[in-house]
């Protein structure tokens, strides 16, 4: 059995390994790397496509885990949403596609709004699939604040706080972010099927 991660991002497979407290590896190193068309509607539905192609090439002895998140803004009907990695263009930077958000706000008028971050984990093996949320709830900023995390978070107020997460200590982030709620429901899904996967040999 192997746990398989369908990422090759370094960032990504070292935050899924403290997850787990277990192996996992990036699919890249276990079959070539392809293109993944993420067409789904919602970010459970794109975690699982990642998944669901991972496990078709890396077979019925693998387990693998994928993630899709992103920030979503109720004013602006829910956008970026499941576009938050491409918000100014198909090969944005993170810088731009917060720009472009930022430039939303102010063409609007808004200089604070709610809005919430959502991370979907889906995990698929030869005993089914599984999809688990975390979300993050706050207000967006029209103007970046703060050098911590990435993405959009200079200018995310989380519920609670006065500092943005580009502002906060980056161990604040790690206890309540979308990310860490939906790690905390994966564990245990990954450890039974890890443990299913080995009193089934
Ligand atoms: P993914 O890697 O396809 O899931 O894309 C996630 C995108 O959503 C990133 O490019 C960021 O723009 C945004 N995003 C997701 N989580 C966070 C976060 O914790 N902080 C800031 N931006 C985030």
């Amino acid at each position: 059995m192997q746990l398989i991660l369908a990422s090759s991002n370094k960032g990504k497979v070292r935050e899924f390994m403290q997850m787990c407290e277990k192996e996992i590896v990036p699919y890249d190193t276990v079959v070539p790397p392809f293109e993944i068309v993420e067409d789904g509607t919602t970010f459970a539905q794109n975690a699982l496509i990642k998944a669901r192609a991972v496990y078709e090439r890396t077979g019925e002895e693998s387990i693998v885990v994928a993630d899709d998140s992103g920030i979503s803004v109720p004013v602006l009907g829910g956008r970026p949403g499941i576009y938050s990695a491409r918000f100014a263009g198909e090969s944005a930077t993170d810088k731009e596609n917060l720009a472009q958000l930022v430039e939303e706000l102010k063409a609007l008028g808004i200089s604070k709004t709610a809005a919430y971050y959502t991370a979907s984990i889906a995990i698929v093996s030869r005993f089914g699939e599984y999809a688990v949320h975390g979300w993050m709830y706050g207000d967006v900023i029209d103007t970046p604040r703060g050098e911590n995390g990435f993405g959009y978070d200079p200018i995310f107020i989380p519920e609670g706080y006065s500092q943005t997460i580009g502002e906060l200590d980056e161990e604040i982030k790690s206890m309540i972010s979308h990310r860490a709620k939906a790690f905390a429901l994966a564990k245990p899904i990954v450890q039974m099927l890890t443990n299913k996967a080995r009193s089934d040999q």
